[in-house]
């Protein structure tokens, strides 16, 4: 879940789901849907309720900083009917922070410090709005900050190995044939036998210079993948080969 007005309005392109969503498929974490929502509660609130029912996993960037409309942490505490505490620990962070910046702490800023019961902080090392990891149920939302290099960072450092013990032993690997100089309709007919495999998934996607074929495969391994996915490349070369660039 993106989170901020500023994407609704088109002032600001979501770079921070295709970050995250190309992240998933080498971990073997299928996503399934992507939202943007505003700094609204109420939106945020039922945004988190569906993702929730809908995902085992739940990661939201975004609305985590000091302001009256950053309202990630309320809108996590407001789902989970949990009332948010000031951890002495995350305050006294916080504290150095702005000591380092030589400024005053603004009260705003307290909520940063802010926990539940089911959530534990993630690192910020680049910023001063620590992230959340909330677990209850089975159900996990990690909530990251929003400026690209504070999510990264933390996604790298923080989540990623924490995800790590959550994988389901399973990796997905796509592999791109570009071509040039056929329609998306011949390709299609082409190789519609190709599409509805059980081992491989097929995508086609047209661009300005012509269609990029995908092919996907699920297994422990990337290397078993690439087994899955050698002999579909194999095929498709053979079909249409002169057009592959
Ligand atoms: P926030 O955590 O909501 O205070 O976000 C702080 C800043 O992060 C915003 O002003 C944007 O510059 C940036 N940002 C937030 N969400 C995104 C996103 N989905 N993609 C790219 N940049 C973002
Ligand atoms: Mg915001």
């Amino acid at each position: 879940i993106s989170i901020g007005t500023e994407l609704l309005m088109g002032e600001l392109a979501d770079t921070n789901a295709p970050y995250l969503a190309a992240q998933l498929p080498p971990m073997g974490i299928e996503l399934q849907r992507i939202t943007q929502t505003g700094d609204d509660i109420d939106m945020l609130v039922q945004a988190l309720q569906q993702a929730s029912q809908r995902s085992d996993l739940v990661l939201t960037t975004g609305g985590l900083g000091p302001t009256e409309d950053d309202l990630t942490r309320e809108s996590i505490a407001k789902l989970m009917e949990e009332t948010p505490y000031v951890d002495p620990q995350l305050l006294q962070n916080l504290k150095n922070i702005f000591r380092q910046r030589s400024s005053n702490m603004p009260e705003t800023n307290v909520k940063q410090a802010t926990l539940i019961n089911s959530a534990t902080s993630l690192n910020n090392s680049m910023g001063t709005a620590p992230g959340w990891w909330v677990e209850r149920k089975g159900k996990i939302i990690v909530a990251m900050p929003g400026p690209p290099g504070e999510l990264h960072r933390m996604w790298e450092r923080e989540v990623e190995p924490k995800l790590y013990s959550y994988r389901r032993g399973m990796v997905t690997v796509t592999r791109s044939l570009k071509t040039f100089g056929l329609g998306e309709g011949v390709l299609n007919e082409k190789m519609s036998h190709l599409f509805h495999l059980s081992t491989t998934s097929l995508g086609m996607y047209a661009q300005a210079q012509g269609v990029h074929l995908r092919i996907r495969a699920s297994a422990p391994t990337s290397n078993e993948a690439q087994i899955l996915i050698s002999p579909i490349e194999e095929e498709i070369r053979g079909l249409v080969g002169d057009y592959i660039w």
